[in-house]
């Protein structure tokens, strides 16, 4: 694990409340437990006991979270210390993505939610001394790698995606894909659909996605989480630029998959947890890996799963055998499936080659 933790990383797949720290939703739930707004035992009892949740205890979690982390100051809490806690597992590019909610209780529009997030980010990135993305607008960048010989602290570069939740109307979600657009310049990188896969039609979100398609926002689709057949068929026609689980793919989706080099964001440990995959040697990302398909390992939850993303990277090294020189090309070749700009991306991968002359 500590080779791991060493190791540059990537990560594509991590839902802002599912990465809030233990410490800081207990902290929250007493100070609403003191508002008499929810029971502290209940929550407590909710947030500890986290063997064996299963996909709708899951969700049910997220809806207590979401009652935690209603506004503006709490959300740019919260981001703030998701992104010191990747820092700090040395993870050099995140691309964080959260669904943009209303508040009226507290003035919350989706717009004010995001800009909440993005000054989240601007505070860990002054506070941690890293580069923010205002900074790659700069023409004299420097190479990351030249940062790392100079400073203690790992560099992290965040960017955003915005989340439609499948129990969201079209409108709301036309609303989230109109925001990515406009927030752009400001860190917004693309969009994602998720929410429990067991509710609503990704279909109803079809025009919203075209229209992000339409103005250039990349895609990425949480496809084959459960198994519906008729629902991936559709997703996969649809060519996203990057699917996330793909657990219940069956042939001749699989080979869609395959043929188009869609790439897979995998979500380990969290498929384990909400039984999508019973054990790790079963997991769909040793047959994916074996055929040289792009993936990339993820967390999607750590806060909710108690995991981070150096245990997901030990867990593959330990149970499908890749070595470290492996596991770097397996995070190195991520750079590759972000939605990161261009000029990032290369800073980003000359960084990882000065690394890996280390590691040879
Ligand atoms: P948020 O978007 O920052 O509020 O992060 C929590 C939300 O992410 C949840 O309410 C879900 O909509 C979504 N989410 C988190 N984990 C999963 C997952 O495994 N599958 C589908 N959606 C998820």
């Amino acid at each position: 694990l500590r080779l791991c933790r060493a190791l540059p990383k990537v990560e594509l797949h991590a839902h802002l409340n599912g990465c809030v720290r233990p410490s800081t939703l207990l902290e929250l739930a007493e100070e609403c437990s003191r508002r008499g707004l929810l029971s502290l035992s209940d929550f407590q009892a909710a947030v500890i006991v986290k063997e064996d949740r299963s996909m709708e205890e899951c969700f049910q979690l997220f809806g207590l979270i979401h009652l935690l982390t209603t506004d503006h100051c709490i959300l740019t809490r919260i981001t703030k210390e998701v992104i010191e806690d990747f820092a700090a597992e040395n993870v050099v590019y995140l691309e964080l993505r959260t669904t943009p909610k209303r508040n009226e209780a507290v003035g919350m529009t989706k717009r004010s939610y995001v800009e909440a997030v993005l000054a989240g980010i601007k505070a860990a990135s002054t506070e941690l001394s890293l580069d923010s993305y205002f900074d790659h607008k700069e023409d004299n960048i420097e190479c990351p790698s030249q940062r790392y010989q100079r400073k203690a602290n790992p560099q992290i570069h965040v960017r955003l995606l915005l989340s439609i939740d499948r129990r969201e109307t079209l409108e709301a979600a036309m609303e989230t894909v109109h925001l990515a657009w406009e927030m752009r310049d400001l860190g917004v990188v693309g969009v994602d659909l998720s929410g429990n896969p067991c509710i609503g039609d990704w279909e109803t979100f079809l025009p919203a996605l075209k229209w992000a398609r339409q103005h250039g926002l990349p895609i990425t689709l949480h496809c084959g989480e459960v198994p519906n057949p008729r629902e991936v068929e559709a997703m996969l026609a649809f060519q996203p630029e990057r699917v996330g689980h793909a657990c219940f793919l069956e042939s001749p989706d699989l080979s869609t998959l395959l043929a188009n080099r869609i790439p897979v964001e995998i979500c380990l440990t969290s498929n384990l947890l909400t039984n999508s995959v019973q054990r790790v040697r079963d997991h769909h990302f040793g047959a994916l890996y074996n055929a040289n398909h792009p993936v990339v390992l993820c967390t999607d939850d750590p806060g909710v799963f108690s995991i981070s993303l150096s245990y997901e990277y030990a867990l593959v090294s330990t149970h499908f055998g890749l070595s470290s020189l492996e596991l770097l090309h397996l995070s190195r070749n991520a750079i590759e499936f972000t939605f990161a700009e261009d000029r990032l991306k290369q800073m980003l991968q000359s960084f990882f080659d000065g690394a890996k002359y280390a590691a040879e």
